[in-house]
This record gives C-alpha cells, structure tokens and sequence, in this order.
C-alpha cells in the first residue's frame, strides 16, 4: 500500500548512482524500483578474487583521503577501509619517485599557461614544458588518470585536480569496493531487479514510464543512471531533452582497461608508470597492513594505451610488458584478469572526462530535471565526475531532485 505523500521512483542502473539514489529515497520511505541490465549490481565497481585469494578491482579501486561521501558511505553500511599503501600521485618513473615539490613546482608552471578560456592538456603542458613535456611524471600521471586524449581534455578541469596530490593516502574497501553497491542492494531487496535492461523512457503528462522488453512501469519519476555513452542507446519519447543534449556537449568518454594477475610471493608495496605509455602498475599493501599482497594490478587510460598493450587479442602482450616494468615481481600469467570496459556491453567506455573549453556549465545543465526525469551518474557530479565518489554524489543529488520536482 502507498503511503500519502511517498513518491514512486523508477531508477534505470545500479551502479553506485542508482543505487545510492534509491537506498537513500527508500530510506525516507519512498517507493523506488530499480531495474538493472546485468546479472549483477555494481556497474563499473566490480570486485574479484584471484586464484591465491587476493581480492582485485576490475573497475573503481582509488577512494582518496578527501573524498568524504564514499567514506561516510563506506562508515553508514559497516565496510571497513584499508590503506593502499601505493603513492597514486607519486608512483615511480624510471626508477625515480617524484619529489612533491618537484610535482607541485610543475603543476603551478603548467597552472599558469592556461588561459582563462581553457586549453587542452597536451598544450598547457607544451606551454609550460617545451616539447618534452609528454615523458613527465606529472603529464603521465594526468594523462593516465583521465583516460582520454589529452588533446582534447580540459587543461582547467583536469590540471586543477591533480591538486589531490596533496593527500597522497587513498584507500580500498576491505573484500573489495562492490561491497559497497551489494550493501545498499541487499537494503533494497527485491526492489533491485537484475537482468532487465530498460530499452524506452517515455513522458505521458506529469509522469513517466520505463519499458523493458516485456513491461511497462509507470512511475512518478524516472532518474535515468546509466554510463554517459549508453544515454542514446536509450529509446526516449519525446526525445532526448535538449537541455542535457547542450550539457553532454562538454563531456565525453574515454577508455579505460584494467589487468590484475597474481604474483608467487610478495614485495613492499609501490606503484610504478610506465615511462612512455600512459598505464601504471601497484601491488598494494595488504589489508592487515604487514606486507605487500600477492597480486599486482595495472590500469591503462585511453585508446592509445590500449591499442599498444594489444588489449583486444588478450592479455598477452600487457603481461609481457609488465613483466618488464616490474622486474621484481614472479608474475602467474595464468591468473590474468583482464578487463576492457570499451568492450562491456552496459559501460562502453571507461568514465568521462571533460573537453576544453566546454567544462564550465555542462554540470549545471545535467543536474537540472526535465520534467519527471532527472540524470544521475559519475559523467553529472561536475568537480568529481569520473569516480565512485562523484558517482554517489550523483545518487544522493538526484534523490533530492526527485523530490523537489513539481
Ligand atoms: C577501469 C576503471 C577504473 C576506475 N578507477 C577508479 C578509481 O580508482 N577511483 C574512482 O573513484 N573511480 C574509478 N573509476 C570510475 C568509477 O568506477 C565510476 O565513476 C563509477 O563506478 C560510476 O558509477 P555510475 O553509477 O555512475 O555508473 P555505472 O557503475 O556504470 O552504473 C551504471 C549501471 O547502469 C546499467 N545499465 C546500463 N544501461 C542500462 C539499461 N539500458 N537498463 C538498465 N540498466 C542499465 C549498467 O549495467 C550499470 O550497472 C574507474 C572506472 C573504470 C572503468
């Protein structure tokens, strides 16, 4: 039975934006279903365990020292957090950890080429640098992490927040961080429905209506929280809203590829960049804190990185080269997780980065409802999109929002 006053909410994906949108509405009461394509919640959080135990990230691993929601979130659902004890900001080089003050001296030269109206982040770093600017570690750190072509991202945006270097203390949840997403789900019960992908979001009036390939559900308002690239694959009556389309016009997708494989034995923990390529590899600190866990994982950001590292016929040739990379390391090729997000059905892509010259309003423009429809996702959080943080943020806005719509 509906309560008065409670609103029914319809929520298309759960990964961290949905669900944290739903478990806080239905926190307060309200009636919320959330349909979700996969077999499993979570979305680009997605935890795995190796062969030898070691429990590894396939997507969003870095929750850092200044990112409050997923820590209140982690707290408020009893997960437990465990240092990485990996320098994210500071990883090696060739052989050499970057001072801070080598970094921060290079960011603020680069800070200063970047004019008002933007710039993209290869031409801040050229201005600043010369042209050797490309084998830097503050570039390849910046390049990696952004996941995109750094001919086309925001030297504004993404320069600017490379500032976290500061607090160099990033964590992980302990079992790994879909522990977070599986929490809330487990709230909400069968509420969540799993393998029910939403083909149309149509508006009839003051509501709105949700299709799968086998029913319709009504609801008072549909927040819509899918990856930023599966929004046109979407079926939308009346059309997309011309208001989001504007705001999407900032923002674009990059690629990101994630390989974990276990090690016989353990090192100290450390990160190491690879000195041309934008990828990096760390074997993080275990969890009860006494030494390195047997496992190492690497990321690589952008269709360059891979394409060089041959993702597409298997995780051969990346293995190859981090056997280079980390000399130090006993790797078990045959424990090899890969994962390429460009090739996931329900993600295309890694996360979203923010194009020069566009970055100032298009998170104003998809935070604003459509009528009953309102955007959540990592690709609306504005200063913190593309990460598990802004992806709550997202949740937790989008539920306000809901509510406030008239
Ligand atoms: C390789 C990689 C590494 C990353 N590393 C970090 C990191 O270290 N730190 C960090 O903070 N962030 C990191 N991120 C980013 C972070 O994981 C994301 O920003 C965040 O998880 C996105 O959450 P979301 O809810 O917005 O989207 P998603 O998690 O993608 O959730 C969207 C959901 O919608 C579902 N869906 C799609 N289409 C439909 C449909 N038609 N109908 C129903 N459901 C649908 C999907 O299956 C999915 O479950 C990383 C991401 C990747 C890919």
């Amino acid at each position: 039975m509906r309560h008065a006053g409670t609103v029914r909410i319809g929520v298309v994906g759960a990964g961290l934006a949905g669900l944290s949108c739903a478990w806080t509405l239905h926190r307060q009461g309200h009636d919320v279903v959330v349909l979700e394509a996969r077999d499993r919640v979570g979305g680009r959080t997605w935890s795995t365990t190796l062969p030898n135990g070691v429990v590894v990230e396939r997507g969003g691993e870095w929750i850092d020292a200044d990112q409050h929601t997923i820590r209140r979130f982690c707290a408020e659902l009893g997960l437990p957090l465990a240092p990485h004890g990996v320098r994210f900001h500071r990883r090696r080089v060739g052989g050499e950890v970057p001072t801070l003050a080598g970094l921060e001296r290079t960011l603020a030269a680069v800070g200063a080429h970047v004019p008002a109206t933007d710039t993209t982040v290869a031409a801040a770093f050229e201005a600043a640098l010369g042209g050797e600017y490309a084998g830097t570690p503050a570039f390849l750190r910046i390049a990696t992490s952004t996941a995109g072509d750094p001919s086309a991202a925001s030297a504004r945006f993404h320069v600017a927040r490379a500032e976290g270097a500061r607090l160099d203390a990033a964590a992980r949840v302990v079992g790994g961080n879909q522990r977070i997403a599986l929490a809330m789900a487990e709230e909400l019960g069968d509420r969540v429905r799993l393998g029910t992908p939403v083909r149309d979001i149509g508006v009839d009036g003051q509501r709105a209506v949700m299709t799968t390939q086998d029913e319709a559900f009504a609801v008072d308002r549909v927040v819509v929280a899918v990856p930023l690239a599966l929004l046109d694959e979407l079926a939308w009556d009346p059309g997309f809203p011309a208001e989001w389309r504007a705001g999407l016009e900032g923002l674009t997708t990059g690629v990101a590829v994630k390989l974990s494989v276990s090690t016989v034995g353990s090192v100290r923990p450390d990160g190491v960049q690879h000195a041309s390529l934008p990828w990096w590899a760390w074997n993080s600190l275990d969890p009860a804190g006494d030494s390195g866990v047997p496992a190492v994982s690497c990321f690589a950001g952008g269709a360059d990185a891979r394409a060089a590292l041959g993702v597409e016929t298997g995780p051969g040739r990346w293995l190859d080269e981090l056997a280079r990379l980390r000399p130090d390391l006993d790797l078990v090729a045959d424990d090899a997780v890969l994962t390429d997000w460009a090739s996931e059905k329900w993600t295309r892509g890694g996360y979203s980065y923010v194009l020069a010259g566009r970055a100032a309003e298009a998170a104003a423009l998809l935070q604003r409802p459509c009528g009953p429809l309102v955007l959540a996702g990592e690709h609306t959080a504005g200063a913190h999109s593309g990460t598990m943080e802004g992806a709550l943020r997202s949740g937790v806005r989008a539920a306000q929002a809901v509510l406030d719509v008239r």
